[in-house]
């Protein structure tokens, strides 16, 4: 699992390929010249990852539960999957080899809840949703937001390293080369985007992050705005890559704003793209993917490099759906 985030190197594109979710149909994007499709309910999630999620999600809403309680309990299947290197504890480790985890979830209403750098939780997401609805807070990092999951109780574990997060992380100490990039190997943060079948939205976005971090980084998944963003007068929108890049462009609310104004999702995307393209510091190494659903159902995605796909499940199916891309 070496070079989990190398997101940019496209020689590991392929890598993708050997992913164990086969069997799933799989759709290139209709670009954003195509007619408008829109889907309602429908739960969109980033990365091959989102298929099981999304299972999890649909079944969530079929029996009854909130579109709020679908992303939750989506990606906390995510979270649960031990092969997964890129969200939950089994995730790769920051540079000190100390797994720290972020995630986010919001409501089309405003609500919104977050934890960032927090450590020995296993259910992060879980989390986010008890300091949107118990406390007066958005955001609890660290010490503090672990200590509030003790506080409430929550599922702790010890802090050992996953089998394979310890292999990949005792092969990176042999040269132990600090590079902040990002690669596509284990399919990433997983940001959920779902709209149920009143029109109520919700979002979620749990990641491990950039893997050999320095520790103490917060990329983008914990930052209402920046990897997720959600308003059901509007739509929603979530992101994956590199952290930073995102951050710099506050690319989920940009894409909600760019919808607001009555860009397509798809457009907003490709929009949102184009402004980190032009802000990137180094775009040679640098991954960005969107994915945004508006109230109505319609949804787009883009990325800055080849690579980057989502899984949708609506009323009519579910699927893996490649992105299109700024570089072809
Ligand atoms: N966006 C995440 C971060 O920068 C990484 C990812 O998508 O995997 O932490």
């Amino acid at each position: 699992m070496e070079g989990r985030r190398k997101f940019i190197k496209l020689s590991v594109l392929s890598t993708i390929a050997s992913l164990p979710l086969t069997g799933y149909p799989k759709t290139p994007f209709a670009s954003s010249g195509n007619a408008p499709v829109q889907y309602k309910p429908q739960v969109l999630s980033t990365w091959n990852h989102g298929m099981p999620a999304n299972d999890k999600a649909w079944e969530v809403l079929g029996s009854g539960g909130t579109i709020l309680d679908a992303v939750e309990q989506g990606v906390m299947v995510t979270e649960n999957d031990l092969s997964n290197l890129s969200v939950g504890l089994q995730g790769l480790p920051d540079r000190e080899g100390i797994v720290t985890l972020d995630a986010s979830i919001m409501k089309g209403d405003g609500s919104c809840g977050a934890v960032a750098f927090v450590r020995q939780v296993k259910h992060p997401i879980s989390l986010a949703r008890k300091v949107m609805e118990k406390t007066p807070h958005v955001m609890i990092v660290g010490e503090g937001a672990r200590q509030f999951a003790l506080s409430e109780g929550m599922p702790m574990e010890a802090e050992t390293l996953s089998p394979n997060a310890k292999e990949a992380y005792d092969r990176w100490k042999e040269k132990a080369n600090y590079q902040p990039i990002i690669n596509i190997e284990n399919h990433d943060t997983i940001g959920m985007i779902g709209l149920d079948k009143d029109g109520s939205m919700a979002g979620s976005c749990t990641t491990s992050g950039l893997a050999y971090k320095m520790h103490g980084r917060v990329g983008d998944s914990p930052i209402i705005g920046a990897g997720l963003f959600v308003d059901d007068t509007v739509g929603a929108a979530t992101a994956t890559g590199l952290g930073e890049e995102v951050i710099r462009i506050c690319g989920a609310f940009l894409i909600v704003e760019l919808m607001r104004q009555g860009r397509t999702p798809q457009e907003a995307c490709e929009e949102a793209v184009k402004r980190a393209v032009a802000k990137s510091k180094d775009l040679e190494n640098t991954q960005i993917g969107f994915l945004a659903m508006n109230k109505e159902g319609s949804f787009g995605a883009h990325a800055i490099r080849p690579g980057f796909n989502f899984a949708q499940h609506h009323q009519n199916g579910r699927k893996l759906i490649d992105s299109g891309s700024w570089f072809k």
